[in-house]
């Protein structure tokens, strides 16, 4: 496998090729179509003048010119030079040496007798047994006849010449020095394509040698951007959003294992307090019994938190599928508020649930129940005697919305941002004297999420919380669809 640098260079360096093959081309055929027609526009200059100097009269050739005007004299031998003058049969008049020496061939009699059709010049461009070739002008030139002469005017064939050697050889000479040179150009180019190549590639190694020196205690690694708003700077920068976000996640580990190791040891040392106890100082049985009684309660509260943080766990890393389907928020709202309600009349708190009518979402009936359930117990557990909780359901356009009130503690404004942190507990007495592990909002904060919706606490301290939770209301199911059976719903909650 080649380096990127490698093809980058390879590939500037063909595409260089390519175009300066192409462009040499090009310009080969210019400079041969400007020099064709340059010696197409002398021929015609050239055929101008004949027509000046040369009458044909009783089937003869007659040169009209100033032998000893050395200008005259020069332009008739360079038209004589190559010509050749042939009636319309075919039978040669006049022709330079050029033709009869074989040089080039005589037209044949159906090339004479097209041009003699044809009413414009006929252009061709012929190679002679001498290597040269010749662009030859063919056209037609009328006999003269004096006034009253009893035979028809005839028309004669006539061609002219000029070698192109000097153009072909200027052509040659520049096609043979421009591909020469090429290899040169190319070798040029293929280094400055490598050097650009490993500057264009500077931030990739860059961001290669930051990536290679991240660990999980090095997540401070940030490449600082260059400034060129380019493709390579949005690299820069999603690699640096991506080491933030990774260092969050991590400091969040590790925050979360100092915290569990943290609420474990609280009823660890329980337990190994309440052993010490029944080892060395219980005496009666009673006293053994107590202290048992206490360290099972602890290892209830550990096991209680074991579980809790398996299902949070699972939860965030996606284990916990959502069995998704129609439920009605109502009839869970006014489920969960009844299972609630001798709880509630323990605490000495009126729990009361309004939902007037069936409001349908798409969720897991058994998260959604865990969800109320959890805000209700909250509600019973903060909220002191002869408080209210109340629950209701509302359905309100494309939402449904379930309220959890409750006239309790209330949780001061600076806590709020926190309460739904893994085992974040407002600090206070009137949380210490509950039992709780701090995970219960968490739980209920990723149900939520789950499910696509918000939930929005407010709280005076004081006189109460209320927590909204939003999801995305439904049509209503066919009617035997998302209401569970009976016997199957009353085994459920057993389960429970
Ligand atoms: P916990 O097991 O401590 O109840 P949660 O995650 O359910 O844990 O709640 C986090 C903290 O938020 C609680 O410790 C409590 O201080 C506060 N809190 C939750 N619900 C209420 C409420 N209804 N009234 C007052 N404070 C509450």
């Amino acid at each position: 496998m080649r380096g990127l640098r490698f093809r980058l260079a390879v590939s500037y360096l063909l595409f260089f090729a390519v175009l300066l093959g192409v462009l040499g081309l090009v310009f080969r055929g210019l400079l041969d179509k400007s020099f064709s027609d340059q010696s197409a526009n002398l021929l015609e200059e050239e055929w101008g003048a004949l027509k000046g100097y040369l009458k044909i009269e009783h089937q003869q050739d007659i040169w009209y010119f100033d032998r000893f005007d050395p200008e005259e004299s020069l332009i008739v031998s360079r038209i004589q030079h190559v010509f050749i003058l042939m009636d319309a049969n075919g039978n040669i008049v006049d022709r330079s040496p050029v033709y009869s020496d074989g040089v080039l061939p005589t037209p044949t009699i159906a090339e004479v007798r097209e041009v003699l059709r044809s009413t414009t010049p006929v252009i061709t461009v012929v190679r002679g047994t001498d290597g040269v070739e010749y662009m030859i002008r063919a056209g037609v030139i009328p006999e003269e006849r004096r006034a009253g002469s009893p035979e028809p005017k005839r028309d004669y064939y006539v061609a002219i010449g000029r070698p192109m050697m000097e153009s072909n050889r200027t052509v040659r000479s520049f096609t043979w020095r421009y591909f020469a040179l090429m290899p040169f150009i190319l070798a040029l180019a293929g280094i400055i394509g490598w050097i650009l190549a490993a500057r264009a590639l500077a931030p990739v190694h860059s961001v290669a040698h930051a990536a290679s020196r991240i660990r999980g205690s090095n997540l401070t690694v940030q490449i600082p951007p260059r400034g060129a708003g380019d493709e390579l700077d949005q690299l820069i920068d999603a690699f640096n959003r991506m080491t933030a976000r990774l260092k969050q996640s991590f400091d969040q580990i590790r925050q979360f294992s100092t915290d569990v190791s943290h609420e474990l040891r609280t009823p660890l040392t329980g337990i190994r307090g309440q052993l010490e106890v029944a080892l060395f100082t219980a005496e009666t049985t009673e006293q053994y019994r107590e202290a048992m009684v206490n360290a099972l309660q602890d290892v209830e509260q550990l096991s209680n938190m074991v579980r809790a943080l398996l299902m949070l766990s699972q939860a965030e890393s996606g284990q916990l599928a959502l069995q998704k389907a129609a439920v009605d928020l109502s009839q869970i709202a006014i489920d969960i508020a009844d299972q609630y309600q001798i709880p509630a009349e323990a605490e000495g708190v009126t729990l009361n649930c309004t939902a007037p009518e069936p409001c349908w979402v798409e969720g897991d009936k058994t998260q959604l129940e865990r969800l109320v359930a959890n805000l209700i117990s909250n509600g019973i557990k903060y909220t002191p005697e002869r408080g209210t909780i109340s629950v209701a359901v509302e359905c309100r356009n494309e939402d449904a919305l379930l309220l959890v009130r409750d006239t309790g503690v209330g949780i001061p404004q600076e806590n709020l941002p926190h309460i739904f942190d893994r085992f974040y507990r407002v600090p206070g007495a009137h949380t210490s004297s509950k039992q709780g592990l701090g995970l219960g909002l968490s739980f209920v904060a990723w149900i939520v999420h789950a499910h696509g919706g918000k939930i929005d606490v407010d709280s005076t301290p004081g006189k109460g919380t209320t927590f909204c939770v939003t999801l995305r209301r439904m049509e209503a199911p066919p009617p035997d669809e998302g209401r569970p059976k009976e016997a199957v719903r009353r085994q459920f909650l057993i389960h429970e």
